[in-house]
């Protein structure tokens, strides 16, 4: 599978957020109002100022608290359920870059409701801008098809952000995980073989975030197959997408 890949390595991360901070500089994001919740994540979510989350989570081991982190974003998935969300109603709407694997929306995807785009996501990514947009992380397209890696990847300080082609990241991850699992039993890629940004925890993922892992998003297949029925000549997408 050629294209571009990330590696994200949480046992590396000391949630500086340098890559939350990047990300917004480099797409000129401006802040959102939030308030203290008692956790140093901010903001709560994703949102339409951010495409790039570093979330916190506090868990209980062997009697004592520990922190793991987790820098969400979109995972460029191989077979992206947004895009045919989006294509349904606008078929210029998502783009999936031929050479890197990027995917990303342009304007014309607020032609598709929202409320679908964002339920067909696996990683509940999608979000909605004050201007009605629809975005998400683009994998930072504008920088790597001039050769500079994503802002994230470049800021990151620890090496837990890391950004390439698909063979030597996942060459990369597969060789971190054997280092780890003599010591974490639970460590593992997460949905490496359907996605572009592959994570390694040591744990159970969904104690790291409750989206870490692919959802099965029941909703959105029937609405989707639903939608495709009602038009003709989408028969083999149709199969694509309930099979
Ligand atoms: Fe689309 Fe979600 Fe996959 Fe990103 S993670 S490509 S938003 S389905
Ligand atoms: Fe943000 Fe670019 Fe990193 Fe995506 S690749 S999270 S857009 S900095
Ligand atoms: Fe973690 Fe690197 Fe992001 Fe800092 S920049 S929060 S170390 S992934």
């Amino acid at each position: 599978m050629a294209g571009k890949s990330f590696f994200i390595d949480t046992t590396r991360c000391t949630a500086c957020r340098g890559c939350q901070v990047a990300c917004k500089n480099w797409n000129q994001n401006g802040a959102s109002m939030t308030k203290n919740t008692g956790t140093h994540q901010n903001p709560p979510d994703l949102d339409g100022n951010t495409f790039k989350l570093v979330r916190f989570s506090e868990v209980e081991a062997n009697g004592k608290v520990d922190w793991y982190f987790f820098a969400d974003q979109c995972r460029h998935c191989l077979e992206p359920p947004c895009k045919d969300a989006i294509g349904g109603y606008e078929s210029e709407g998502a783009v999936q870059d031929e050479a890197t694997g990027a995917v990303y929306y342009t304007a014309k995807a607020k032609e598709a409701p929202f409320d679908e785009v964002r339920s067909s996501c696996p990683y509940d990514i999608p979000r909605q801008g004050a201007d009605g947009l629809v975005v998400k992380c683009t994998m930072c397209i504008d920088r790597i098809s001039n050769g500079l890696i994503p802002a994230c990847v470049k800021i990151c300080p620890t090496g837990a952000m890391n950004f390439g082609e698909r063979d030597a990241m996942l060459a990369m991850a597969n060789e971190r995980l054997e280092k780890l699992k003599g010591k974490y039993s639970k460590a593992q890629l997460l949905d490496a073989d359907q996605v572009r940004v592959i994570y390694l925890v040591v744990d159970d993922p969904r104690k790291y975030w409750k989206n870490a892992i692919a959802s099965s998003n029941h909703g959105i297949v029937h609405k989707l197959a639903a939608r495709f029925l009602r038009k003709p000549g989408h028969d083999q997408a149709q199969s694509a997408v309930v099979g």
